[in-house]
């Protein structure tokens, strides 16, 4: 990938780093699946070197496309730090750890927010309330 050069799925997500699996509709809303194809980097030590621990998967609110709502499903990988021995999961570019949400959506729901638009008529419109509870979960 050379500089300022943009995937065709770094274009459809607006996220660097992911591939795109399948895309479908369910539900009234957009899923997309994607795969975190970055580097893997412990952020311990900065190593390399890992064994992979499993998968796990994170599904969150993604920005919209049109009119219609997408949520991000995205299985990353745990991993085994072969050089200082800590286990850690892959960080997800846009998507911080323990939020229902990716950082664009949050982006723009901030955006319109400060357009005036109240939290009340937000949640309805955008659906926030039925974000589930717990975005994370394992796959093992
Ligand atoms: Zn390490």
């Amino acid at each position: 990938m050379g500089d300022n050069v943009l995937t065709n799925d770094e274009i459809v997500l607006g996220l660097p780093l992911y591939q795109i699996i399948d895309i479908h509709r369910t539900a009234g809303e957009v899923r997309i699946s994607a795969r975190y194809s970055g580097p893997k980097s412990c952020p311990h030590c900065h190593s390399e070197h890992q064994r992979s621990k499993g998968w796990y998967q994170r599904v969150v609110r993604h920005e919209n496309l049109g009119l219609r709502h997408s949520r991000l499903e995205v299985a990353a990988r745990k991993w085994l730090c072969l050089h200082c021995g800590r286990q850690f999961r892959q960080r997800l570019p846009g998507i911080l750890p323990g939020q229902h949400a990716t950082e664009p959506f949050r982006e723009a729901i901030y955006r319109q927010h400060l357009d005036g638009i109240n939290r009340s008529r937000l949640g309805r419109r955008e659906s926030i309330g039925a974000l589930p509870s717990s975005a994370t979960s394992v796959m093992d």
